[in-house]
């Protein structure tokens, strides 16, 4: 039997089911173990330091005793302390993004996903570069500058080769005031050369949902295809890293399994990453089986309310309180809502889940991956987030300024937040607000930054920001960035 070693590179033994199964076991037996939870719960908080502000983090068995826990006080400091770690770390800024699927050819059987080969009556679709061209037009005119690329896995239609074109497509194209800045990429599995092209074609994210950590379960849910292999999909994160990418996004499709053991599995893997790469996931993402084509979401019986999916969010928060976490249209406002104040630091809006449906007047239905809950357009997420004291960035100075991997995870520690990533976060804004928002945002947006400017602690940072924004207002310079 596989021995629990988190720095090993083999699956089954970094994502050890043992060790699983004894963390749950032990997070039962310890759900009402008060001394314990409250030394967990003072361990998750931020602590101040001379220059910022520092968190320790939750091992997997301490964040399992707290998602195991029902009592409401309990839950309630729960909350509390994401909140509290979400405005160390990430300040009132919400990042957006927007899927563009490329491709739905696919040849995995994966059960859930509509794309599998034997769905014969979807209509299969994959853009050629003009009709990328047209798609990211249509996505810089909503005023969007980073994106997540989607394909389905098939080496005939969609071989890497396809995918770096797309993505060089993507870069070079410049509308009006418009540029996409970052390509997130959100792509099967592959080789270590594959992912060291993916690095050279300049990508931000490498994002692999593991679907589930259960490795029974997974081998049933993906009966057929490349996909097929546990080892070989568990395993990819280490590849994309040996290839160059230290930006890796993890997640889980919440309801195909058991909530806690997939909760468990994320911790590990993020402390497998940490282990062998010394930097844990740059974003996780919290994605639930929605309803699409021909998959009906109550044919998986591991569906989470609402109440557990907040719990889940807020845990992951405190146990890895570095990492960016990624809510998609897939939730509806409401939900989106209370997870924004639970950590969440990524939002997707506007989006599309079909093959080129940017350019489509309509919503079309016969290509979509899965159903988008939240339908609003770009401008009323940006309003709304507004509305509700966030800062919508449209910021990709991280990643363009080599500030990725452990660089990035430094400048969040020592505090320097509100000196960089808040002045950039409000100098895309105002690119926004003059280039793509309504009237009624725009007022909204400018009243925001005229507040937020006052909060950057450096006068000098304060003071070029200050007439960054006015530049952006007078004239097309645009694209400033600290
Ligand atoms: N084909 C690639 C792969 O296998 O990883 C790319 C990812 S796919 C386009 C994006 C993600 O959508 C999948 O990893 C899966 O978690 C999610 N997904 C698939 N079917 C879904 C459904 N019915 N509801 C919600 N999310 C779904």
């Amino acid at each position: 039997m596989a021995e629990y070693d988190p720095k090993s590179l083999k699956a089954e033994e970094f994502i050890n089911d043992e060790e699983i199964l004894e963390t749950l076991k032990y997070a039962e037996e310890n759900k009402n173990n008060t001394e314990l939870i409250n030394k967990i719960l003072e361990k998750a908080r931020p602590q101040k330091t001379a220059t910022g502000c520092v968190c320790a983090g939750l091992t997997h068995r301490e964040a399992s005793v707290l998602l195991a826990c029902d009592d409401p006080d309990v839950i309630k400091k729960i909350y509390d302390i994401a909140e509290e770690i979400k405005l160390a770390f990430y300040g009132n800024r919400i990042v957006i993004f927007a899927p563009l699927y490329l491709s739905n050819y696919c040849v995995n059987g994966c059960v859930y996903c509509p794309y599998h080969m034997k769905n014969k009556h979807i209509a299969r679709k994959k853009l050629t570069q003009e009709e990328v061209k047209a798609e990211v037009i249509a996505l810089q005119d909503m005023g969007h500058k980073r994106l997540a690329i989607e394909a389905g896995e098939d080496p005939v239609n969609n071989p890497i080769e396809y995918i770096l074109d797309c993505i060089k497509t993507i870069y070079s194209v410049h509308h009006k005031n418009g540029d996409i800045r970052r390509v997130n990429v959100n792509i099967a599995a592959t080789t270590v050369e594959n992912y060291r092209k993916l690095k050279e074609a300049g990508i931000g994210t490498y994002i692999l949902f593991q679907e589930t950590y259960h490795k029974e379960s997974y081998l049933k849910l993906h009966p057929t295809g490349p996909k097929h292999d546990y080892a070989y999909h568990t395993e990819a994160m280490d590849r994309a890293m040996e290839g160059g990418i230290d930006d890796v996004g993890l997640g889980v499709l919440f309801g195909l399994e058991l909530y806690k053991y997939e909760f468990a599995g994320l911790i590990m893997h993020a402390e497998h990453l940490e282990a062998v790469h010394g930097v844990g996931p740059h974003t996780i993402s919290v994605p639930r089986v929605k309803h699409a084509d021909d998959i009906d979401p109550d044919a998986f019986d591991n569906s989470i309310d609402d109440e557990t999916f907040a719990k889940i969010t807020a845990c992951i928060r405190l146990a890895v309180p570095y990492t960016g976490m990624i809510i998609s249209t897939r939730e509806n406002e409401q939900v989106r809502s209370k997870l924004l104040k639970l950590g969440i630091s990524q939002v997707s809006g506007g989006s599309r889940t079909s093959v080129g449906g940017y350019t489509e007047e309509e919503r079309p239905h016969d290509t979509e991956q899965f159903d988008v809950s939240d339908q609003r357009t770009l401008d009323e997420v940006v309003k709304w987030l507004m509305e509700s004291g966030h800062i919508p960035s449209f910021c990709t100075a991280c990643y363009r300024e080599g500030r990725t991997g452990d660089r990035f995870m430094s400048l969040c520690k020592n505090g320097q937040i509100l000196n960089c990533c808040h002045p950039n976060a409000l100098m895309t804004l105002s690119e926004y607000l003059e280039d793509y928002a309504s009237e009624e945002t725009k007022k909204t947006g400018y009243a925001l930054i005229e507040k937020e400017l006052e909060r950057i602690p450096k006068e000098k940072v304060r003071e070029i920001a200050r007439k960054n924004i006015e530049a952006i207002k007078n004239s097309d310079r645009r694209d400033f960035r600290f």
